[in-house]
């Protein structure tokens, strides 16, 4: 009789087991969905800001580099009004994988907006984080579609790099280097 309790008992404690582990790895899944960009799978709006704010409050503290890179996709309005929406969605996807490819491990990218891209980059510098978004720039120019061999794409950015205030400084600096790279003609990365 012990033996039967005794193994039912064990078999309660497997299930509880189990089930904690689901609801440990559904939450787990819940936190990513909470952060991430459905369409791009990067970091969404909201987080991306976030992370920034703690990537600008560890430099401060400890004396380190972060350079920021606004980007934002030339005429994009045109490439939905000439290929359709669902075309122009592709090329986000395209993009954002784009810059996942192109970035270091450490780099830190969310979709700031509907067009617009935002890195993060920790201990790389201004120079080394304009050299990155030339790279990219360079990489998107050459990028072709399958379906739509026709189709280009460039993209403009501001690249500055943290030198006090808070984040939200830095975010309006790059995003005044952007209009700057867009007045002087797109296809460019403008820094400070
Ligand atoms: P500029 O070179 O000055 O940036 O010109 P632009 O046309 O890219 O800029 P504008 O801000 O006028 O237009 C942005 C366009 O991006 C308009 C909007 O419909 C499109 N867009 C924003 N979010 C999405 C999206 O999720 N999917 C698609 N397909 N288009 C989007
Ligand atoms: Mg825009
Ligand atoms: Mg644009």
């Amino acid at each position: 009789f012990n033996s039967v309790i005794m193994l039912a008992r064990l078999r309660a404690n497997a299930r509880m087991l189990f089930l904690y582990r689901e609801l440990a790895d559904t939450n787990r899944r819940l936190e990513e969905l909470v952060v991430t960009d459905s369409l791009t799978g990067v970091y969404n709006h909201k987080h991306i800001i976030e992370r920034l704010a703690e990537e600008v409050e560890k430099t401060s503290r400890y004396q380190r580099s972060l350079a920021v890179l606004m980007l934002d996709l030339d005429h994009f309005k045109v490439v939905n009004d000439t290929w359709g929406h669902q075309v122009g969605d592709q090329v986000l996807v395209a993009f954002a994988d784009l810059v996942r490819e192109t970035a270091r491990n450490c780099d830190i990218v969310g979709r700031y907006g509907g067009e617009e891209f935002f890195v993060i980059l920790p201990d790389s510098g201004l120079e080394g984080a304009v050299r990155f978004g030339n790279r990219l720039r360079e990489k998107l120019l050459e990028l072709r579609f399958e379906d739509w061999p026709e189709l280009r794409v460039s993209v403009s950015g501001g690249v500055a790099e943290w030198t006090g205030g808070g984040h939200l400084l830095l975010i309006k600096q790059v995003d005044h280097l952007l209009y700057r790279a867009k007045e002087n003609g797109r296809n460019r990365i403008e820094a400070k």
